[in-house]
């Protein structure tokens, strides 16, 4: 498919026993549906984040964009601290993109719950 961020060319790579669309020039990674529950599951394969932190940071800035699914422009969710956290969440089928770097991010133990709670339940 095409990023919804950056328009560039995607592959398809399998995380567990789901497939997730990583980007190969933001090396973004698009999930088809994310929610609270699935996020042990993702804990085992944060390999599938190759890009680097750099890149993520870069395309933070490049706000509106469109989900894939459903051509909605999808959600900003964020918390800011210490750890700020900030992605893109398709509210009305749970697609979730994620820069560079953010899945091994969010997904240490101090970010985790923060993470989580961001995402649509159930827990
Ligand atoms: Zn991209
Ligand atoms: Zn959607």
């Amino acid at each position: 498919m095409e990023c919804p961020k950056c328009f560039g060319k995607t592959e398809r790579v399998s995380a567990g026993n789901r497939i997730v669309e990583r980007c190969l020039q933001c090396f973004g990674l698009f999930f088809y549906q994310l929610t609270q529950s699935m996020v042990d599951d993702l804990l085992l394969c944060v390999d599938i984040d190759t890009g680097k932190d750099e890149l993520g940071v870069l395309s933070n800035e490049m706000v509106y964009v469109d989900c894939p699914n459903c051509n909605r422009i999808m959600d900003q969710r964020q918390i800011e601290g210490r750890h700020r956290i900030r992605f893109e969440l398709c509210t009305s089928c749970y697609a979730v993109f994620l820069d560079a770097g953010e899945l091994r991010q969010y997904t240490r133990p101090e970010t985790l719950a923060d993470f989580r709670s961001l995402l649509p339940g159930p827990a």
